[in-house]
This record gives C-alpha cells, structure tokens and sequence, in this order.
C-alpha cells in the first residue's frame, strides 16, 4: 500500500494500533482470496481497492472535502444513498466486519450486542479506521434496539441523523417513510448548504439504479450450470459497492460483466461439476467478514446467492425513474426502500418468500441461514425460516457466528456435513 501514513494523522487517526490492523489483513486477503484458482481477470480491480482499503478512497473522500464537498456515513441499506448524493454530498458504508474493532465496541456497549453494532462503534471511538474519521456526519436509523442506543453513544462524538424506520409494511408506513425521507432530504441541504432538486435527485436515482443493474447483471450470471465467479468474489464485489465511487464501480463491474458472460458462453466454471450450490440467507457480511464463504467454498460448495444486505437485498429492485417532481420522486424512493425485506419488520413473510424464489432462481440444492451472534431478529425469524424451507423440500441449515476465528472448526465439521448430506 503507498503511504497514506500523513492523510490518517490529519484524520486524527491511532496510527499505532492502525498499524496492526494493516498488517493482518493483507494476510487474510492472501488466504482467503488470492489463493483461488481461475479467478477472473477483472478481479484485478477489486482486489486492488482492498489492498489500498484505508487509502485510496478514503483520499478520493478528503480531497472532495477539500473542495467544499460533505460525507455522510451510512451504516444500513434503508438509507436511500440518492438523496445524498443528489445534495452534491458523497455517501460512504460504515458497517464494521472486522473483530479487530470488537474490544472497542465493548468498552461502552453490552457485551451481547451484535458483532456489526460492536465494531463499528469500536472503529469510531478507537480511531482505526479512516472512513468512519471522515465522516461529517453519520446518518443511522432505527432499525433494531441496539443500532438506536450505539447512536446515541455515537451521537456525542460525531454529528448524527436518525432515520426512523417503520416496522410494518401498511400503506401509512410508506407514507411515514416519504416523510422521513423528505427529513433526511432537509437536513443534508442545511449540512450541505446544497439544495436537492428534482433535476439532481433524478441524475442520482439513475446512478444508484445503474449501480443495482451491474450487480443484478453480475449475479445472473451466478444462476448458470457453469458458475463462471466465485461466491467470495462476489461479496467482495458487493461489500466495496458500499464505498466505492458509483460510476466508476458500475463501469468497473460491467467490464467484469462482460468477462463472466464470455466465461458462461464457453462453459468455465471456477468449480467443479456437481459441486452443491448453496444460498446464504440472513445478516450481513460487511468487509471484511469472508469467513463464511471461505468455510463453504473450501468444504466442497459454492455460495451461488446471498440473501442478505451484502448481496440480493442491495440490489433487486429499482427505483421508478419515470417521476419528475421531488414529492413523485420521494414516493418512488420510499415505495422502493419499504419492499427490502428485513427482519426488523413484521409480518415479514416476503422474506420467506424471496428466499424460495432464490433457491429457484438460483438453481440451490440448499440454505445456510447466517445469524450473527445476538442478533435477535434474525434469531428469531430463523424459526420461521428455516420451518418454511423445509417444508418446501429445501435442506436447511441454520448457523451462529461472530467476527472471531474461534468457530471456524466446528463451522468447518456443521457445514461440511451438510453439504455431504446434500450429495447422497
Ligand atoms: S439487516 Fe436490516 S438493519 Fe441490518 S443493514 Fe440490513 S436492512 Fe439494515
Ligand atoms: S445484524 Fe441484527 S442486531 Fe446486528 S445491526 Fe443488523 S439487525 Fe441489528
């Protein structure tokens, strides 16, 4: 990585305890992704942006600050990225998937809170990760109990916008969400001193919508016989489009595009025939959190979905492009927020069902439903998860898992199993 040592001090950066987060991850990425075999060549440029992770971007983000211009974290898929940019402002991901960052969380948030909430406080207040120091202001959300108390934690130390998220899918929740939208809409313009119009939102609803096109394009090309990509490449792939600049990632996807449909064309496969297709259903993954993928794609499977944030949830669905005044555009936005599905809603049987129609779409000889640890949502929907799916003859396998490498055995044994069962 080039030396990005005096950009991290002007950011008020731990530049000691940095350094050893600097030096395991390089180690990590080498084992688990650069040690795969026949990987696409337009792999080259993602593995570039992980290697210059705490650099590149993050200087591409002081420098537009340099010039005026505002960076909003963002820490859920809710959290529609268009108004932001609409406000000539740049949002950036901030979920943690590091348990480097965990200790930290741990000195003011329980114990039993969810590894996602832990590290991303503990990269905030422990001063080791550049992204979360640049941030002018972090926009959160009221998603799940321990996200709204790790706000007001986060609250003290940075400027923060709370999102208030409905739970429940009736036509006065979509409303509700509009207004909030529009709330979040105003406070970017006084942040900013930039006024959202209907013009610059719909320039930005069609940059995101073309973002969620080259993801949708790429995972198409995971539903063939021939799987031409590797389920770690894509969550790579699906962990940088939080952070990365939108256009240049859409173009740099559709060149990896176009290398996959080629791939699919003449047959190449990055496994072998026969190898089990399994869908990952359940919490997200944020980078870099590989540690599932490795365990299945090193234990005789391929993850050929993921039914998370970190995958099918950020990308399907568009937003209507054909409204052109601000109010339309808002509903647009908000009707197509409100269709995620995710656990923090009740009912939530469109999750269920989306998880079916994957398996079909997706041609999956089984599921493993991920909860990260104290997760209680996805916890408890688990149940009713993995009830319907084996009621629709589709072998299930439910896990528990946090940030360390503690369990990667016993994953190893469980997932092993399960996809020898699958071969008989
Ligand atoms: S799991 Fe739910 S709360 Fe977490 S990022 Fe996804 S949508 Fe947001
Ligand atoms: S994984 Fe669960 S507990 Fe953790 S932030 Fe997401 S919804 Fe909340």
């Amino acid at each position: 990585m080039a030396d990005y040592r005096d950009m991290w001090k002007d950011l008020g950066m731990d530049l000691e305890t940095h350094d050893q987060l600097c030096e395991v991850l390089p180690m990590a990425f080498t084992d688990v992704y650069l040690s795969q075999k026949n990987r696409p060549e337009n792999m080259g440029y993602y593995d570039f942006v992980v290697s210059e992770i705490h650099g590149v971007r993050p200087a591409e983000l002081v420098e537009a600050q340099k010039k005026g211009t505002k960076v909003f974290g963002t820490f859920c898929i809710y959290v529609p990225d268009e108004v932001v940019f609409a406000a000539d402002a740049i949002p950036t991901g901030l979920c943690g998937g590091s348990q480097f960052w965990v200790p930290g969380g741990e000195k003011v948030l329980p114990t039993n809170t969810c590894p996602l909430i832990k590290a991303s406080v503990g990269a905030r207040l422990d001063k080791t990760c550049p992204f979360f120091r640049i941030a002018d202001m972090y926009i959160g959300e009221t998603t799940c109990d321990g996200k709204k108390k790790a706000w007001e934690i986060l609250g003290e130390d940075v400027p923060m916008h709370v999102m208030d998220l409905p739970q429940m899918k009736r036509r006065k929740d979509y409303k509700a969400w509009a207004e909030e939208i529009k709330e979040l809409k105003g406070t970017i313009e006084e942040f900013t001193g930039n006024k959202v119009d209907s013009e610059k939102l719909s320039k930005s609803i069609k940059l995101i919508n073309d973002k969620r096109r080259a993801l949708a394009r790429l995972n198409a090309t995971r539903k063939n016989k021939n799987i031409p990509i590797s389920g770690k490449d894509s969550l790579l792939i699906s962990q940088i489009a939080f952070y990365d600049d939108p256009t240049r990632f859409t173009e740099m996807t559709n060149t990896l595009c176009d290398e996959l449909d080629k791939r699919v064309e003449e047959g190449v496969s990055v496994f072998e025939e026969g190898t089990k297709r399994i869908l990952l259903a359940g919490t997200p993954l944020a980078i870099p959190n590989w540690k599932i993928h490795n365990v299945v794609e090193t234990s005789g499977g391929a993850v050929v979905c993921e039914e998370m944030c970190t995958g099918t949830r950020y990308f399907e669905n568009l937003v209507d492009e054909s409204k052109d005044n601000l109010d339309d555009q808002i509903d647009a936005l908000a009707d197509r927020y409100m269709n995620i599905n995710c656990a923090c809603f009740t009912p939530n049987e469109a999750r269920i069902d989306d998880i079916k129609r994957l398996c079909k779409e997706y041609n999956v000889d089984g599921v493993i439903d991920v909860n990260l640890k104290f997760c209680n949502l996805y916890d408890t929907e688990g149940f009713l998860v993995e009830r319907e799916l084996k009621k629709a003859g589709i072998p299930v396998l439910g896990i528990e898992t946090d940030y360390t490498d503690s369990d990667v055995q016993q994953l190893r044994t469980r997932i092993g199993a399960f996809i020898e069962m699958l071969e008989k």
